[in-house]
């Protein structure tokens, strides 16, 4: 079944059109991987996802529930587009931890400021902050820093700040995770180390939105692949068509112009 379905979605920054007709859906436990160059509009489709930018046209649904609706304004009251972003996690090219922090209340920092809205926050605290711990314990377990719970960001590396911020992703038990070039910020042996645990989540089936620059891993851990040029889907499909048999002469270009820069 659809986890997400994105339908004739159009967005536009004054006179520019950034995304026109974005029509995509995507299952429970697969992975997305958008791939296209610099300005072709992947960035601005994950805003608008996470409700980071209002689209003009067109509906978002989650799970079979519209979350966002261009034409209905019921859709978009600013006192639930905070609790709809949450279907959506989100990790961005620069990981954005708060210094002051450990590496463990980064994870749990969202999560506790929730259960302080809970009706039984103030009887049950305890108990729901040592639950949220223990996630957040088991979460940066996950991503391979469980002797790093209690460093601060910059006694972390770069690959190592950037699986905090997956794991305080995860933290909030998204429906679908999206990376905004996860790895980009990073020095090239750092790389390695966060597609690693992209991978991880996707062999555990964690439905996944992943804009990416790496070519070779969109190839082996996407279940399906868009390729975007100039605010458009150019191709969609399984990595084998949109990789190893485009239809479209610019996907072809695309890819040629990538492996002659690598
Ligand atoms: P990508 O992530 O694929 O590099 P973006 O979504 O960041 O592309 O940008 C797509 C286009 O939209 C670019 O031409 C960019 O300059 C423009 N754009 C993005 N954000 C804004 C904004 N807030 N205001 C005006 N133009 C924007
Ligand atoms: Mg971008």
């Amino acid at each position: 079944m659809s986890i997400l379905e994105v339908i004739q979605l159009e967005k536009r920054f004054g006179g520019l059109e950034v995304l026109q007709g974005i029509d995509f859906s995507l299952n429970q436990g697969e992975s997305l991987a958008i791939i296209g160059s610099s300005g072709s509009g992947k960035t601005t489709l994950l805003r608008c996802l996470n409700f980071l930018e209002r689209p003009d046209k067109g509906r978002i649904i989650v799970n079979g529930q519209v979350i966002f609706d261009a034409d209905d304004p019921s859709t978009q009251r600013e006192g639930e587009v905070r609790k709809k972003r949450l279907h959506f996690g989100l990790v961005f090219q620069s990981f954005n931890l708060f210094p002051q922090y450990t590496a463990l209340q980064n994870v749990v920092l969202a999560p506790k400021l929730l259960a302080k809205e809970l009706p039984d926050f103030t009887k049950n605290k305890q108990s729901y902050f040592n639950e949220i711990e223990a996630h957040g314990r088991t979460l940066l377990d996950q991503v391979g820093l469980t002797d790093k719970l209690g460093a601060y960001p910059h006694m972390l590396s770069g690959g190592q700040q950037q699986r905090v911020a997956i794991a305080r992703a995860l933290a909030l038990e998204p429906d679908i995770l999206c990376f905004d070039e996860p790895t980009s910020a990073l020095d090239p042996e750092l790389t390695g180390e966060v597609l690693k645990v992209i991978r991880a989540l996707a062999n555990r089936n964690t439905t996944m939105v992943i804009v990416t620059h790496e070519m070779d891993f969109a190839r082996s851990v996407a279940d399906r692949v868009i390729f975007m040029d100039e605010g458009v889907i150019v191709e969609q499909g399984t990595p084998e068509e949109v990789f190893g048999n485009p239809k479209e002469e610019r996907t072809r270009q695309f890819l040629a112009r990538y492996k002659e820069s690598n």
